[in-house]
């Protein structure tokens, strides 16, 4: 009775986290995806914490007493972990959202191999319930599949954690962002899958510890090698495939578990995250097969950000600024990372209000990978109340920059570096960037003449066309506003 209540309810759960998947595909409707996903993730819990209460889950000793000792378990580890994880995530700004996330990823890493050495000793040691539980795969024929399970799932997980905690030190500037280059790293990495399809055959044959932990350490050399030769420009995608990865790992993780909820869950992540790591590629015009193999295909080398000489930049003040835009007929608008660091989307969405109250076209271009997360633009612009129908995505602006007056670019820099499309030798050659040279007049809004996350200069900051106005980005659009 209990066992198809939980089963219903996992039925539920599945269903709402694939309403929250379809409601966060669309602004309009990401709110109430939101809520589908709480709701999902509510019922899930619960069915879960029932489970446990009635001692499904062994621990030591008889049904009962298993289901106190895993309750007691239970509530001291949601306490403690949650309290740890509300603590965190009311202090994170939304510029460190994309850090805390690849820790997250590593945190789905650990626990599917913690799931899978559990899972492995639970059904081959000596104690009476390993050999109950060997006992039952025996009778169902399924100890070669359980050990299989394992082993894939310790894989994926112990890549995943290693790859996340490498994505985190990058995205935190820990560690630099360029890509490592080993001698030989693509036949490094063909080594380390081959030698775990080895392990794995002998894992499979003769189950022991031995296979189980060599496999381990090479996957977690592995993880970490696959992202830290990944590059600057490259870091998006990354970001997307061990979101995918940490979902199969908790679909692994489930199979190990016998968990219906997390099989269908982690496959839902771990196929939409590989979606989106194909939708980035694509925007970023770079194979998905190339990105996903440690960056095969390029040689690594960063270069472009070097002493070229590009001549003099041109300096403008925020008075001058408010002047240009009171005269023009359209604007469009390019954010990037500095607008999410400097919080200036509020005023940025008050300056839009003021210049279209004045009859001024206003618009905004986003590029598919402007600050530190997929879609990062979109969520500052809809916090700070600007109406979905002017915010448009590079393909459907980028041909708009010559018929526009003035481009205003509040701390982009890569998005819109003219080097992707005219320097072949450029570390971000080929990635498609708004085309914001082309308008009549650019100011860009940054502090300093530093690069930006790719590490590569800017040409566009000494055109003919462009004025830098330095500052703060929230202070500045703060000035211009006064002066409107
Ligand atoms: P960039 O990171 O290229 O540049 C941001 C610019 O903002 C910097 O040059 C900086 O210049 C300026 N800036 C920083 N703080 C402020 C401030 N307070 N006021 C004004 N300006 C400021 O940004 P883009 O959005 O153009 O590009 C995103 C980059 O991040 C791409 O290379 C992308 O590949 C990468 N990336 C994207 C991810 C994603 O999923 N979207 C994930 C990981 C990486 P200064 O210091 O002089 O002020």
């Amino acid at each position: 009775m209990l066992s198809t209540v939980v089963t219903a309810a996992y039925i539920v759960a599945a269903l709402l986290f694939i309403l929250s998947l379809a409601g966060l595909s669309k602004h309009e409707s990401a709110r109430h995806g939101s809520w589908f996903g709480i709701a999902g993730m509510a019922i899930a819990l619960l069915a879960t914490i029932t489970l446990v209460i009635d001692g499904v889950y062994s621990g030591p000793g008889s049904a009962a007493d298993a289901g106190k000792w895993g309750l007691g378990v239970l509530v001291v580890t949601m306490a403690l972990g949650g309290s740890i994880g509300v603590r965190i995530a009311r202090r994170v700004e939304m510029t460190g959202m994309p850090e805390l996330i690849a820790m997250m990823h590593s945190f789905v890493g650990l626990a599917a191999v913690l799931v899978g050495f559990n899972s492995f000793l639970g059904a081959h040691g000596d104690s009476p319930q390993a050999v109950a539980e060997h006992e039952r795969l025996e009778a169902m024929d399924m100890v070669g599949i359980h050990n299989g399970e394992v082993f894939v799932g310790v894989f994926i997980g112990a890549v995943t954690l290693t790859g996340s905690v490498v994505a985190y030190l990058k995205l935190s500037a820990k560690m630099k962002s360029s890509p490592l280059v080993l001698p030989m790293r693509h036949w490094l990495n063909l080594a380390a899958v081959l030698v775990s399809v080895a392990l794995g055959a002998w894992f499979v044959i003769s189950p022991s510890l031995v296979p189980l932990v060599l496999m381990t350490l090479i996957a977690l050399a592995f993880g970490w090698h696959l992202v830290a030769s990944i590059g600057g420009g490259d870091m998006p995608v990354v970001i997307s495939m061990l979101n995918s990865y940490s979902g199969w790992a908790a679909a692994a993780a489930g199979f190990m578990l016998s968990n219906d909820l997390l099989i269908v869950t982690g496959a839902l992540v771990g196929s939409s995250g590989a979606f989106l790591s194909y939708i980035m590629c694509k925007a970023m015009n770079r194979s998905f097969i190339s990105v996903i193999a440690g960056g095969f295909g390029s040689d690594g080398q960063v270069t472009g950000g070097g002493d070229e000489d590009y001549g003099e930049h041109r300096e403008i003040q925020a008075d001058a600024v408010a002047e240009m835009l009171a005269d023009a007929s359209s604007v469009v608008i390019a954010p990037g990372y500095g607008m999410a660091v400097a919080q200036a989307q509020y005023p940025v969405a008050d300056l839009t209000a003021q210049l279209r109250a004045k009859g001024v076209d206003v618009r905004f271009a986003i590029h598919p990978v402007a600050g530190r997360l997929p879609g990062h633009m979109n969520v500052l612009l809809a916090e700070a109340k600007v109406p979905y129908d002017v915010v448009l995505e590079m393909d459907e602006i980028n041909e708009d920059f010559p018929a526009t007056d003035v481009v205003l670019v509040i701390g982009a820099n890569d998005t819109v570096n003219p080097s992707a499309a005219e320097d072949p030798s450029s570390p971000i050659a080929g990635m498609p960037v708004l085309e914001v040279w082309n308008a009549k007049e650019v100011i860009v809004f940054k502090r300093s003449m530093a690069t930006g996350y790719a590490g590569v200069q800017n040409p566009l900051f000494f055109k003919e066309n462009t004025q830098m106005l330095f500052g703060d980005a929230k202070e500045r659009v703060g000035d211009i506003l006064k002066v409107l």
